[in-house]
């Protein structure tokens, strides 16, 4: 028979198995996988996004001097798990995100908001954050992992695969942990200063962000550490 204690004891193991067992796997797992599989279920996400988004409105000439910006600025980061690919698409909300794969959507509305190329360039590496840490996969792998389990043991893997990209278009509105968002911050601050010796732009954007508050709220803003806690460490020497 088990007594009280020993259930509670159980039961705590059983929820730290979970709180932090899974997230601990699904870290080691999304880099575990061989890279075709992020670059394909990110490809597929991002398919099915394209079933709500609209063709970008940004003149061609504007997303092609963003994107070498981009690539041109990555050149002093640490080197990514996979090349960068900024993706411009039109919606009603200014949101970013990243794709598992290393592919960065861009929506029209957040090109718009940005007062300065540093502004909309401290975004964009938030978003290289996600990449260079691989989260989207990492989320998905975690929401996908049972999926995984029986893939594993049955060494049929094309259901997981099917699983994830359901599973991603479900974590694009969901979002990823808190932990994940500060990762992200962190990784863009560090490269802001870096480029820019400075991350108030993006302290800025996050301001510009957070006037918005649309009803739907895009990552950044529904990504948890709270947004005067995101603006303050982006202030913080
Ligand atoms: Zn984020």
């Amino acid at each position: 028979m088990v007594d009280f204690s020993e259930y509670c004891f159980l039961y705590r193991m059983l929820f730290a198995g979970y709180r932090y067992g899974i997230p601990w796997v699904s870290h080691y797992a999304a880099r575990m996988l061989p890279d075709r599989v992020p670059v394909f279920v990110g490809e597929k996400i991002l398919d099915q996004l394209d079933e709500q988004f609209e063709t970008s409105q940004i003149p061609v000439k504007q997303q092609q001097i963003i994107s070498k910006r981009i690539a041109v600025l990555q050149q002093q980061l640490p080197p990514m798990p996979f090349p960068v690919q900024i993706e411009f698409r039109d919606s009603e909300i200014a949101n970013a995100f990243a794709l598992p794969g290393g592919k960065i959507v861009l929506l029209d509305p957040l090109v718009e908001l940005a007062q300065s190329d540093q502004q909309l360039d401290g975004v964009i590496l938030h978003e290289m954050g996600h990449v260079y840490h691989r989260h989207m996969m990492t989320r998905l792998v975690e929401s996908s992992l049972t999926a995984v389990v029986v893939a594993s043991l049955t060494g049929d893997t094309s259901g997981v695969v099917h699983q994830m990209i359901g599973a991603g278009v479900f974590v694009m509105s969901t979002g990823l942990s808190r932990d994940m968002e500060r990762q992200a911050d962190q990784f863009a601050k560090q490269a802001m200063l870096k480029t820019y010796h400075t991350s108030e732009p993006m302290a800025a954007m996050f301001e510009l962000l957070r006037q918005q508050q649309m009803q739907h709220m895009p990552d950044w803003l529904s990504s948890h550490p709270n947004f005067s806690e995101r603006i303050e460490s982006m202030r913080k020497p």
